[in-house]
């Protein structure tokens, strides 16, 4: 450990300014330490705190820089000042590995009783980096529970869980597969018997998911960190440290800077979710308030008809959850020239136009009703939004996939004008056997579209609700221009 110096002389002798430049630097507000903007005068020591100008790191250099993984076995805490514990992480590192450093440690918590990886370093700031909650680097783990979630624990984790510190999210939950369950078992210990999920975290709000899983009561009996970021568990075994090439930091970087939502002052405009039934025009509407207002704009049923068409040409039973999920990745929604996800491509191959035949829309509801199907979309979609300045549309946008949307809308019309209008978007505007059979096949779809046990459609909690039974199209991208407008002044007004 090195002697404390005031923070200017410090930047001086980092080789940043004189010590006078440094010090009105300082006076600037343009200096932080450990993320906190520094004070004239403050006392600092270089190797311990993170010091950063403008945001760049300022490297000390007394010492080598080191970047360990740890796979922490349960039992060990990794609070490293903790007098009290027994044995920490850094009890477990070889003195190989840690040589020449004066201090190391942990880039954030890993409880006590949770197994899994762990970053240790001694560079403050590249810590600060992975840590900021801006950035939110993704972690998954490996959940234990007593028996399998039912469809409404999970439709109430996916809708995200309200803690003291403000409402837990999770970036993605779904069943592991046998072959990552059967992976585990190098970890020792019980493995079998319980019902493991893969769970995706991006904020980091403490024991955020033993207290998410115990609000929806079902308590997680083991919990293993099994990725962060770009770094996964490989074949380490529990107990073994390693450390992190200069590659893989790099690569973990770009993660961070990629995976995170953009601060504010970089988006381009307000996150805006419609939902409504089948035929409320939710696609049409949506795509013409995104072209007035420069926004981008995503048609979410295309994923879900995508998925039914892929199913329906390989044969695959629509009940069968596992298969449909693993035809995800066959999947990519692509934006056309004006920046609107409404295509679709299966293994490359651009099928969009196939996706609107009413053999989908019989069989869509079906493939929509799995909870593990809409888990496995969730991130896709999620990640649409993270820069703001899009529309996107759906049955559960403002519930389940963008809770944290600046403006929800419920687009809403009687069936028989939704049946008038699909009918004529496909050509078949006078022919009443068609009209007929259009709308009781949208009654059928709404039945199963709200009442299903994950995520059914219904009008979000603060949407405003347009009924445009009455309104031409016009009329309704009018309005729907006009909200957005108003929202995003009322929302340059809190800054
Ligand atoms: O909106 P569209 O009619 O294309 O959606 C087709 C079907 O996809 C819906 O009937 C519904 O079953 C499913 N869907 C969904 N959640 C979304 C979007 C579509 O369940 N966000």
């Amino acid at each position: 450990m090195s002697e404390p110096l005031r923070i200017h002389k410090a930047l001086a002798d980092a080789g940043v300014a004189s010590r006078r430049a440094a010090e009105k630097l300082v006076i600037e507000g343009r200096v932080a330490v450990n993320g906190v903007t520094a004070t004239v005068g403050q006392l600092v020591d270089p190797a311990q705190d993170a010091i950063t100008v403008d945001g760049g790191a300022i490297s000390a250099a007394t010492q080598p820089r080191i970047y360990l993984l740890l796979a922490k076995p349960a039992g060990v805490t990794s609070t490293v000042s903790d007098r009290h514990a027994d044995r920490t992480v850094i009890d477990l590192i070889p003195a190989a590995l840690k040589k020449g450093a004066a201090r190391l440690y942990p880039v954030g918590r890993l409880d006590r009783d949770s197994e899994g990886l762990l970053l240790l370093t001694n560079d403050g700031a590249w810590a600060q980096r992975m840590l900021h909650p801006r950035h939110g680097v993704e972690r998954e783990y490996a959940v234990a529970l007593e028996q399998p979630l039912t469809a409404e624990q999970r439709d109430r984790l996916a809708r995200g869980i309200s803690l003291e510190e403000g409402t837990a999210r999770l970036i993605a939950l779904r069943p592991a597969t046998s072959a990552e369950t059967r992976n585990l078992e190098r970890f020792g210990g019980v493995v079998r018997g319980y019902a493991w999920y893969q769970v995706t975290l991006g904020q980091g709000m403490k024991r955020q998911i033993r207290r998410m899983f115990a609000a929806v009561d079902a308590p997680v009996r083991r919990l293993a960190r099994i990725r962060i970021g770009t770094l996964r568990m490989g074949d380490m075994a529990l107990g073994d440290a390693r450390p992190v090439t200069a590659a893989e930091r790099s690569q973990l970087e770009r993660h961070v800077i990629d995976s995170g939502p953009s601060p504010r002052a970089e988006r381009r405009g307000l996150v805006v979710s419609i939902d409504g039934p089948g035929g409320s025009g939710k696609s049409t509407v949506g795509v013409r308030a995104a072209e007035q207002l420069r926004y981008r704009f995503c048609d979410t049923g295309v994923l879900y008809r995508g998925l039914t068409w892929l199913a329906m040409t390989r044969g695959i039973d629509m009940d069968d959850a596992a298969q449909l999920v693993a035809l995800v990745p066959h999947m990519k929604l692509e934006p056309d020239d004006h920046q609107r996800y409404v295509r679709l491509l299966a293994d490359g191959r651009e099928v969009t136009t196939e996706l609107h035949t009413a053999e989908v829309d019989r069989e869509v509801s079906r493939v929509s009703q799995h909870a593990d199907v809409r888990a496995a979309l969730l991130p896709v979609q999620r990640g649409l939004a993270r820069t703001g300045g899009l529309i996107m549309a759906g049955r559960d946008i403002g519930t389940v996939v963008l809770p944290d949307a600046d403006l929800k809308l419920y687009l809403d019309v009687s069936v028989g004008e939704r049946a008038r209008r699909r009918a004529a978007d496909r050509g078949l505007a006078g022919d009443a056997t068609a009209l007929a059979q259009i709308e009781a096949e949208l009654r059928s779809r709404d039945e199963v579209d709200s009442t299903r046990a994950t995520s059914p459609l219904r009008v979000p909690d603060g949407a405003t609700r347009i009924d445009t039974s009455h309104n031409t199209l016009e009329q309704t991208v009018a309005k729907v221009v006009a909200l957005v407008r108003d929202a995003e002044q009322g929302e340059s007004l809190d800054d």
